[in-house]
């Protein structure tokens, strides 16, 4: 039986899957600094402006990696937990209007909950991330696009796919055994920062020096 696209099919592959989210995340971290550059007019919350999540503006697709962060972070973020059922209805509401293509198309996202991105801080599209206000990618912006091209064909070669995020959240948030089953990026990144910071602190102190000649 063929295999599920990045299934859990072993440790290796889940491991590679975990470390492809990791350097996902990482590649967010230019992008909310650029959010910090008053200069820049963006939003005071860093947020995307909800009219362009909107069905009149948005067209925004997603990778399957950026998908896959997105399904676990509703999994194991205390508050998303819980709220993947009304995410999944607004998606079956946009998937009545849209269809199963490439091309981008526009839709009302199913993320976007009171006027704020729900994955926000948490598990963002790097595109909705990295869009300036005018509409254009920095050079950190462009960086960061490239990284997640990268990190896609890493793990599935040319097998990976760019669709509207309720194409994507439909495949992966409806398929717990597969993929989506785990810990999302950041998670995973301030758990590695925190195990590298014990190791450095240990490294650091004369106690824990090499012991006894
Ligand atoms: S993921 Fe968030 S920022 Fe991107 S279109 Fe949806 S609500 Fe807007």
């Amino acid at each position: 039986m063929p295999r599920k696209r990045g299934s859990r099919g072993s440790t290796a592959r889940s491991q590679q899957i975990e470390a492809g989210l990791v350097s996902l995340d990482r590649s967010r971290g230019p992008l909310f600094r650029e959010k910090e550059d008053e200069g820049k007019s963006f939003r005071p919350d860093g947020q995307r402006d909800p009219v362009r999540c909107q069905r009149s503006e948005n067209k925004m697709r997603i990778s399957d990696l950026e998908a896959i962060d997105i399904a676990r972070a509703f999994s194991e973020k205390p508050h998303l937990r819980g709220k993947g059922d009304e995410v999944l209805q607004r998606v079956g509401r946009s998937l009545s209007y849209i269809g199963d293509t490439h091309k981008p198309q526009r839709f009302d996202c199913p993320l976007l909950e009171e006027g704020k991105c729900m994955v926000h801080r948490i598990a963002k599209p790097i595109e909705c991330l990295a869009e300036l206000p005018d509409g254009g990618f920095s050079s950190d912006g462009h960086r960061s696009l490239e990284r997640r091209d990268q990190l896609n064909n890493e793990l599935y070669g040319n097998r990976w796919e760019f669709k509207a995020i309720p194409l994507m959240l439909a495949r992966y948030m409806m398929d717990r055994e597969g993929p989506a089953s785990g810990k999302s990026g950041s998670t995973l990144r301030k758990e590695q920062n925190r195990v590298e910071q014990r190791r450095a602190s240990r490294s650091n102190d004369p106690r824990q020096g090499s012991g006894p000649a």
